[in-house]
């Protein structure tokens, strides 16, 4: 940290110390995340913009704690990474969305599909695929109706991920790559990942009104997806005007909370099943 004088440095400054004491908390406290079951999923729909109908739902995680009391995916879920404790809980998440889909799918008509959010370090994790066909068994499940999101961070891993996306999608489930446009990478991952749809970021979509790049941006993406015969899904539609903007470029789905928030399973299916 720079000081304010030319000899006046300091390690730490009371934010920082303030900011590592949060993060050994959350790193303790999510060691007993899951059996104190503290750790849920909620849904959001996804929308198809031309029949204005539901197609899918993609399951997002919730964790509140009795000691940090609502704490967001984009804070424990980075620091889940770092210590491994995402491959247990990574697993439940799979487990848990796979489950609730094959009970909807059982119950009612609606022939949506699930979105399942997964990070580059369950990916690695030599026994990620024979968790995933045991949860679509288990659950006589049809994978056609399962999509994976991942994100551009596994171009990191490049050699590897080829191979393991490529064993993945022989399972019969669908790829979506999230995110995208955020990531440090080329689009040659366009060519070597078998991927099945795109996600524009939330980040463009939301500030689409502000500035007439993000438009061009969410244009682009659209024109790729399409070039590559890839589905386009948006992110992040809070308005009319988005999700006009979105329809009249071709985009296929969107997500956002114009249409509904995250909600709790049994909200979500109230609301949309
Ligand atoms: P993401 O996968 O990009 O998910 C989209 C985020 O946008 C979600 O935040 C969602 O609640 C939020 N969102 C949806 N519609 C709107 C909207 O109209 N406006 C705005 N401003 N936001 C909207 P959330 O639920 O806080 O999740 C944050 C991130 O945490 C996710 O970003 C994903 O990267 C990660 N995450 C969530 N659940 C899981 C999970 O089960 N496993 C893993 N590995 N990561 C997860
Ligand atoms: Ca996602
Ligand atoms: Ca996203
Ligand atoms: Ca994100």
């Amino acid at each position: 940290v720079k000081g304010r004088g030319k000899n006046d440095f300091q390690l730490f400054t009371p934010q920082m110390q303030q900011e590592f004491e949060r993060k050994v908390m959350i790193e303790k406290q999510l060691q007993t995340a899951l059996v104190n079951e503290e750790i849920e999923l909620f849904y959001q729909p996804i929308m198809d913009l031309k029949t204005n109908e539901i197609v899918g739902m993609e399951s997002l995680i919730r964790w509140n704690n009795k000691v940090l009391g609502q704490v967001p995916p984009d804070e424990f879920i980075s620091i889940a990474e770092e210590t491994g404790v995402i491959i247990p809980i990574g697993h439940w998440v799979l487990n848990t969305a796979i489950e609730q889909h094959a009970r909807w799918q059982k119950t009612t008509n609606q022939p949506i599909y699930v979105s399942i959010n997964v990070s580059v370090r369950q990916l690695l994790d030599p026994t990620f695929l024979e968790k995933l066909k045991n949860a679509i068994e288990n659950n006589l499940l049809d994978p056609s109706q399962i999509v994976l999101e991942i994100t551009e961070s596994i171009a990191m891993y490049a050699e590897s991920m080829s191979e393991k996306l490529a064993e993945l999608k022989k399972l019969g489930i669908s790829l979506s790559m999230d995110d995208f446009g955020t990531g440090y990478s080329s689009l040659s991952y366009l060519t070597k990942y078998p991927l099945d749809s795109l996600k524009i970021d939330k980040s463009f979509v939301i500030n689409m009104h502000r500035n007439d790049e993000n438009k061009a941006i969410i244009q682009t993406i659209t024109a790729i997806a399409k070039e590559f015969d890839l589905k386009v899904i948006a992110e992040g539609v809070e308005g009319q005007e988005a999700h006009h903007f979105l329809k009249e470029i071709g985009c296929d789905y969107a997500q956002g909370y114009h249409f509904s928030p995250p909600v709790p399973a049994s909200e979500f299916q109230e609301r949309w099943l």
